[in-house]
């Protein structure tokens, strides 16, 4: 039986990580990594599989950047080649990004099945690219590997077949469990001259935030403002660089401390040491969920509501005044929750992968 895999994108790396890692100690199956080039600069591609253990790629598409269109289009004509010469006999596709949903459509026209890992999220926001994608794999995926009870009921609801759908758990908490305390013995802290719990960290690169010149501009205010009470550290997505460069306001300012991205490793390191986070990534709410650490998310919405009904994630949009208050309400102490992991959410335990590769290797075992 052979197993190919396609990421592409940051997130993609670390979902990946446990999963290779599980199917080739727990199953007999071949496994081929195809890197599809999404995100192709050192420090959000090359450092993660250095700090995540992960082989080097088998194929590397070498897609690039470019539209939604052009990028969505050269994977899939780039992978289906790929597909052809190795006869996959399933082929498993992670999270919401182009690559995701260019991979899953080659094989349904090619006839192979397709497993998604991080299946059934929703944000039911059609205007994110990502929510998107993640619609349309959900729809012609065979196997549905979800985080959380949310999920089956999404994918439920939205016609998919009982049997398809396998409530695994989240593979990104399996990567934050094994390698949090590697990160613990980060230097980052001192290289940044930070002391624990009295720093924020911000991550930002969501279309809705970064394309508009008045979102962006309105956040980077406020966020100087308040980094006047607390440092903000800012590892800056090269998609925000981009937007800061037009912007004129790639320069630090006050206590905002912009950084390039980091590796998992150092990220992970600063993250579980901040007072609080600030973000519009997707994994990063259900990190700070799983290390109970206060996260302020600048979205309207989010995929991943068990982070809200936790308690540690609140969503705060691009409302700037509910930003503040409520900045300034967790400073003063307003955090009811435990800090202190495991957070609690069912089946986020570091084992999600295993129950991937034991159900794959249980249903193509018998084939
Ligand atoms: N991350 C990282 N270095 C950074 C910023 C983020 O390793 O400088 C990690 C973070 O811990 C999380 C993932 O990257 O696991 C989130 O990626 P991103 O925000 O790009 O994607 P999203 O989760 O929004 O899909």
């Amino acid at each position: 039986m052979k197993l190919v895999h396609v990421v592409g994108a940051r997130p993609n790396f670390i979902k990946i990580a446990p999963v290779w890692r599980a199917i080739a100690s727990l199953t007999p199956f071949e496994q081929v990594m195809v890197h599809t080039g999404q995100h192709y600069d050192v420090n959000m591609s090359d450092v993660f599989f250095v700090d995540l253990g992960l082989p080097a790629p088998d194929h590397y598409l070498g897609v690039g950047s470019g539209t939604h269109a052009q990028q969505t289009a050269a994977v899939m004509v780039a992978f289906e080649r790929v597909v052809q010469q190795l006869g996959p006999d399933l082929v498993l596709v992670y999270g919401d990004v182009n690559s995701t949903v260019a991979a899953a459509l080659v094989c349904a026209k090619l006839l192979v099945p397709v497993a998604h890992v991080e299946a059934g999220l929703r944000s039911f926001d059609r205007t994110m690219p990502e929510e998107i994608n993640r619609l349309l794999t959900d729809q012609i995926a065979d196997w549905l590997f979800t985080p959380s009870p949310d999920g089956d009921e999404n994918l439920l609801r939205e016609g998919v077949a009982p049997g398809k759908i396998h409530r695994v758990g989240n593979v990104m908490i399996d990567s934050l469990v094994r390698l949090l305390q590697t990160a613990s013995r980060s230097t980052v802290l001192s290289e940044l001259g930070l002391e624990p719990e009295d720093y924020a960290v911000l991550t930002m690169h969501r279309p809705s935030n970064v394309d508009s010149e008045d979102a962006l501009g309105d956040l980077l205010n406020t966020l100087i403002r308040l980094s006047e009470r607390l440092p903000i550290i800012f590892p800056v997505h090269p998609r925000t660089w981009q937007r800061l460069e037009t912007l004129g306001a790639g320069e630090a300012r006050g206590q905002l401390r912009l950084i390039e991205p980091l590796s998992y490793v150092d990220f992970l390191g600063l993250m579980s040491q901040a007072r609080i986070v600030l973000t519009d990534s997707g994994g990063i709410q259900e990190e700070t969920s799983y290390l109970g650490i206060p996260c302020l998310t600048l979205r309207a919405n989010t995929e991943r509501p068990v982070t809200v009904e936790m308690g540690t994630n609140t969503l705060v949009g691009q409302d700037t005044g509910l930003l503040t208050s409520r900045f300034h309400a967790i400073l003063d102490g307003d955090d009811s929750w435990d800090r202190r992991p495991p957070a609690g959410i069912s089946l986020w335990d570091g084992h999600a992968a295993e129950r991937i590769a034991r159900i794959i290797l249980e249903t193509l075992g018998r084939e």
